[in-house]
This record gives C-alpha cells, sequence and structure tokens, in this order.
C-alpha cells in the first residue's frame, strides 16, 4: 500500500472521513479543537497538490435527525481559521446541495458537509447511503481513526465504491496504523506492554492477545488487586472483581506456561479513604489491613516496573498504575512516564494508547517524550485485542 505522502491530488476531489465530533459549550463554541488541528496536515497536503476537498464527520450523538445542537455549521468558522480558507458548507451531506457544491469545487477549495449522523443509515452501515456519499469525491481518504473500530457507512461500507488506486489513509490514521502495526506485528524484544486501569474485565482480552506477543507484562492499578486476591492475598477495601478471580488466576497460569513474565506491584500506596486527603501508608503487596484501599503502587514497584521498561525496545502502555486524578496518587503513573519517556530517548519505540494512559501522558507533560500517543481509545484498545478494524480494512481491501 502506498503511502499519503506519495499519493498525488492534483485535479482531484478528495473525499474526506474526518474526526471533527468536538465538545461544544451552550453556546456553539469549541471547548478543544484537538481533532480538528490533528487532521489539518491532512486536508493541507491535499490542497497544496492542487486537488479540492470534501470533509465529512460526525458529530454527537443525534437521536431523531437534523438538530441544531449537533450541527456542524458551528465549527465552519473556526475551520476556516485553521485551514487559512474559506470553508464552504452543505446542510445536508448527501443530495442535490452537497451534489451541486461538490461538483462545482475548484482546486484549493474545502467543503464541509453536514452531520452524517442525521442520517440513521450512517450508523447502521448502509450501502445505499455509503453509494450516495462515494458520488461527491473521486478519491476517499479516511483520517478518522477514532472510528475505525466502526463499520459505518462512511468509515468502511464506502471504501468499496472506489478502487484501491483511489483510497487511502489520511496522515492521522496513517500514523495511528504504523504504530500499532508496529507494536504489534514486528515488535523488537524484549516487548513490554504496561497495563493498568480500574477493572480487570476491560482489559483481560488485551491481556490475552498480548500474552501471544510480549516478553514482559506489568499490571498495575486498580486491577491489580483482584490477582492478589485471587492469589489469598489481604487487600482490605481496594478496588477489585470477585468473578474475574479465576481468570486471573489462569493468566498467571498461562504466562508461565508461555515464558512471559508478568510483574505485579510488590508495594503499594494505601489509603483509608478514597480522597486526597486521606491518610496514607506503604504496604507489601497481599498485605493490606482492613478498612485500607491500595491507590497507587509503591516505590519499591515503581523502581522495578523502570528496570523493565529501560530494559526493553518496544513498549506498549494502556492504562494508569493508580488514581492519579488525585495528586497523591500519581507517583507511580508519573514514575512509568519517567521511565517510558528514558527508554524512547534510549531508542525504544513507545506507544501509549486507549484512554487515561494518554490523559496521564498528557496532564504530565511526557506527550513528546514518547514515540507515538494514540489519539483513538476504543479504536486502539479494539486493534490491541487483536480484533480487525473494519475501518482499516475497507482501505487496505
Ligand atoms: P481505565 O479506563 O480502565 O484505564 O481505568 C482508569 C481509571 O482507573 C482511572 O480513573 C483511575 O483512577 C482508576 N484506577 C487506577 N488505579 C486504581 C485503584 N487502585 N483503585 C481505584 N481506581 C483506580
Amino acid at each position: 500500500m502506498s503511502s499519503f505522502k506519495d499519493f498525488s491530488f492534483a485535479g482531484k476531489k478528495a473525499l474526506i472521513r474526518v474526526d471533527f465530533n468536538v465538545p461544544l459549550n451552550d453556546a456553539f463554541e469549541i471547548t478543544d479543537d484537538n481533532r480538528m488541528r490533528a487532521t489539518i496536515p491532512t486536508i493541507t497536503k491535499i490542497l497544496k497538490d492542487g486537488g479540492s476537498v470534501i470533509l465529512m464527520s460526525h458529530l454527537g450523538r443525534p437521536k431523531d435527525g437534523p438538530t441544531e445542537k449537533y450541527s456542524l455549521k458551528h465549527i465552519v468558522a473556526h475551520l476556516s481559521k485553521l485551514l487559512n480558507v474559506e470553508v464552504q458548507f452543505a446542510n445536508d451531506c448527501i443530495g442535490a446541495e452537497a451534489m451541486v457544491k461538490a461538483a462545482a469545487l475548484q482546486a484549493g477549495q474545502v467543503l464541509l458537509l453536514e452531520n452524517l449522523r442525521f442520517y440513521k443509515e450512517e450508523e447502521k452501515g448502509d450501502i445505499a447511503f455509503a453509494e450516495k456519499l462515494s458520488k461527491l469525491g473521486d478519491v476517499f481518504v479516511n483520517d478518522a481513526f477514532g472510528t475505525a473500530h466502526r463499520a459505518h457507512a462512511s468509515t468502511a461500507i464506502i471504501a468499496q465504491f472506489f478502487s484501491p488506486a483511489n483510497r487511502t489513509f489520511g496522515w492521522v490514521m496513517e500514523g495511528e496504523v504504523l504504530s500499532a502495526e508496529k507494536v504489534m506485528h514486528a515488535a523488537q524484544k524484549p516487548f513490554v506492554a504496561i497495563i493498568g486501569g480500574a477493572k480487570v474485565s476491560d482489559k483481560i482480552l488485551i491481556i490475552e492477545n498480548l500474552l501471544e506477543r510480549a516478553t514482559d507484562i506489568i499490571i498495575g492499578g486498580g486491577m491489580a488487586y483482584t490477582f492478589f486476591k485471587a492469589q489469598g492475598g489481604k487487600i482490605g477495601k481496594s478496588i477489585h472483581e470477585d468473578d474475574r478471580m479465576p481468570l486471573a488466576l489462569e493468566i498467571l497460569a498461562k504466562a508461565k506456561a508461555k515464558g512471559v513474565h508478568i510483574h505485579l506491584p510488590v508495594d503499594n500506596v494505601v489509603a483509608d479513604d478514597f480522597s486526597n486527603t486521606a491518610n496514607t501508608q506503604t504496604c507489601a503487596s497481599g498485605e493490606i489491613p482492613d478498612g485500607w484501599e491500595g491507590l497507587d503502587v509503591g516505590e519499591k514497584s515503581r523502581e522495578q516496573f523502570a528496570k523493565v521498561i529501560l530494559a526493553s525496545k518496544t513498549i506498549l502502555w494502556n492504562g494508569p498504575m493508580g488514581v492519579f486524578e488525585m495528586e497523591n496518587f500519581q507517583a507511580g503513573t508519573k514514575a512509568i512516564a519517567v521511565a517510558v519517556a528514558e527508554a524512547t530517548q534510549n531508542g525504544a519505540f513507545s506507544l501509549v494508547g486507549g484512554g487515561d494512559s494518554v490523559s496521564a501522558v498528557n496532564q504530565f507533560g511526557f506527550n513528546d517524550k514518547v514515540s507515538y500517543v494514540s489519539t483513538g481509545g476504543g479504536a486502539m484498545l479494539e486493534y490491541f485485542e487483536g480484533k480487525t478494524l473494519p475501518g482499516i480494512a475497507a482501505i487496505k481491501g
């Protein structure tokens, strides 16, 4: 598959699926434009090549067709400013207005279509709806990694109406796919996966998939307490899932059989209340007194985890080591960020993806110190679980 940068858009109308699902306040002002900014280089490259651009996106979750609150017209002015181009708008994503405006586009011009989800056909992956959309452009560009795990009309179904030579990933999507593939299919060993977060049940599929690929798996955060309880340890009132205890033991046994090293915390910062002002102490794992709960990994664990990370050539990080939203319980997650940054500087490839570890890395200012920070929460999680993402498969064919 050729790279987006080698694709020439001269004289072409590029129909781009973007993710402009940005938060708006009550005055319809954009409160976080990161998703828009991410796609600007893709759009600019096409315009510079001498192409024109038709943008399609969803916004929010409209239930009953067109709704003022979810109209993409609210973002036109800001998009024009970001692109330094007067962006045109079509009040519908299919139909006469969209067709006429798309047909009249000249090189260097940009048209934004109204919210795709004003049609229930979008999320249903309706083929006739996808075909109507496809008529608007000569080339289909998918730059919406955040929806790559959905087989929607504009993210996957539409691709069949373009020949392989006329469909491609945009820069956002390409960056996400290449990073994810590097970790999951071409990882240099040692490969450590750092898995944290609240629940084993949310991460079980990822861990099972990683048992086939990683050399080391660090398990931290709330999910570690299910493992300790399953092994007969005392966990006080720490978060845990009784019904997942057999699964936790199964993971440990499978890892042993496969020669994958599982690293659980050896000590924990425990608190007498789920609060930043709670009393705290450090306890060895499996020895947490009644009435106390583990809210972060302890100092010895941080040192051990850092050693494993610094010895690795490939690093995947999903999920915090503790309740990092509270200042007194963020040291464990911060220590991981520091170690991942150092390992990256030493030449390791590091990917941070899926949910709260991304927030943590951004919050601590480490986003430019790791190799790649994924923007696609749910999509990246499903990729790590080993699932085929319809948005990727449709472009690759
Ligand atoms: P996830 O979305 O599964 O990655 O989980 C992230 C959430 O897990 C964050 O909101 C953390 O505050 C929470 N978390 C991490 N460690 C703990 C813990 N020891 N006890 C309770 N919640 C935790």
